[in-house]
């Protein structure tokens, strides 16, 4: 047994106990990002020869004081990595996990990602010797520990002038449209397997993920690149290939091979499951999803609600209720849990209807995930499906959802019987 020791060479405590502790205004020395200076964090896959193994160096002019004083600073972080089982499309897997890396560090605290990135340094943190440079040494030492199985070597560039952060937060941003790009691009039907997620067995036993490149695993942790990076990282992990095997309904999305594998590992409790709908044999649900699916026959449609809102929704229950009804890895047609990216997604219920069922969602969600779903709309040819969707603001009832929905002409009022 080999143990690998994951800790990085820094003065304070570090491990997953500190990854929940916030640095709050009053108790950081430094800050980074947060929109207040540019930042930008970005992983790069290059050729070996390109990068300096282990190498950490912070580009800027007198930095040293200016880290000293404390406040505010710009701050660029380019990460180098070169591997012979490295690929392009595991760069966002582990450009994610700098979350992870600096959180773990007691009196580090990080949110956001690419070019939204805020890092904070607290007052105790600095105190305990915390440099500007071990900033660095943590992100090198942990992707070279946790992603020992395809990065061989590592680089970390730490840029804190602002006008080189600047422009290359501008090159950042160029590759995080082509990625998003080809993200979007990549459909359940391109691809030749998808993936399972098998971590959530540890507590829901017959639950299975699958998870494609339009149907995020329901927690919201995983993407299809995600597992399947996952899988090339530890083969025997919770991630596993399925084979498609032949397309059976394409717009349920029933496949004969995730037929099979879900019959065997749901001990054979499950013996179909359709990918794109939450009527007829829905993909199971665990209890750690984002958002449940719910439908509202009165409506003709669904409503979403997304962890978090603990208001009254307009089927007579809270987001808990309906939570503690779905969970345990059983299959139950009308309710389902999703990621919050799944409901953007062109597989959406394609199998009921699709987008246009969404008749309620609360406020934060539609917030949140605005801009995709309006694109969406415009896609199926409802232009104006946004703004014909109801939040608590208008109502938490069905009657007067019916009214509301009535008097704005949604189409999921026009639609064939949700309920066959
Ligand atoms: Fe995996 Fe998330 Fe699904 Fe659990 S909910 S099985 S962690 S993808
Ligand atoms: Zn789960």
């Amino acid at each position: 047994l080999k143990i690998v020791v994951e800790k990085p060479p820094i003065p304070v405590s570090y491990g997953p106990a500190f990854e929940g502790e916030r640095v709050r205004k009053e108790d950081s020395f430094i800050e980074f990002g947060g929109q207040k200076t540019p930042a930008f964090e970005w992983v790069r896959m290059m050729e070996a020869s390109e990068v300096e193994d282990e190498k950490v160096e912070i580009i800027g002019t007198d930095w040293q004081n200016r880290y000293e004083q404390g406040g505010r600073m710009p701050l660029g972080i380019i990460v180098k990595v070169a591997g012979k089982k490295m690929q392009k499309d595991f760069e966002p897997v582990i450009e994610r996990q700098i979350h992870t890396f600096i959180n773990e560090a007691e009196g580090l605290w990080h949110i956001g990602q690419r070019d939204i990135n805020w890092i904070r340094i607290s007052k105790k943190a600095k105190q305990a010797g915390i440099r500007l440079e071990h900033l660095g040494l943590i992100i090198m030492s942990m992707t070279k520990a946790r992603f020992r199985s395809i990065v061989d070597r590592v680089e970390v560039l730490l840029y804190v002038d602002e006008k080189d952060v600047l422009t290359l937060r501008e090159e950042a941003r160029q590759e995080y449209r082509r990625r998003d790009l080809r993200l979007a691009r990549l459909t359940d039907e391109e691809v030749d397997e998808f993936y399972s997620c098998l971590l959530c067995q540890s507590f829901a036993p017959k639950h299975v993920c699958v998870i494609t490149p339009e149907r995020p695993g329901l927690c919201g942790a995983f993407t299809w690149l995600d597992a399947k990076a996952s899988y090339e990282i530890e083969p025997t992990g919770g991630n596993q290939p399925v084979e498609k095997g032949k397309l059976i309904d394409p717009v349920y999305g029933r496949y004969s091979g995730v037929d099979e594998y879900v019959k065997k590992h749901s001990g054979g409790e499950i013996q179909t499951i359709n990918l794109y709908s939450i009527m007829e044999n829905p993909m199971t649900s665990c209890g750690c999803f984002e958002c449940i699916v719910a439908v509202t026959p009165e409506a003709n449609g669904v409503l979403i609600v997304n962890r978090g809102y603990s208001g009254m929704t307009p089927i007579g229950m809270k987001f808990s209720t309906i939570a503690g009804m779905i969970g345990g890895g059983v299959q139950t047609p009308g309710f389902m849990g999703v990621g919050v990216n799944y409901i953007t997604s062109r597989k959406f219920l394609k199998g009921d209807g699709g987008i246009r069922r969404v008749v309620w969602m609360p406020k934060e969600l539609k917030e949140r995930i605005k801009d995709s779903f309006q694109k969406r709309a415009e896609e199926e040819g409802v232009p104006e499906l946004f703004q014909k969707i109801a939040d608590e603001t208008v109502c938490e009832d069905i009657e007067c959802l019916i009214n509301y929905l009535s008097k704005v002409g949604h189409p999921a009022l026009q639609m064939e019987p949700i309920i066959k």
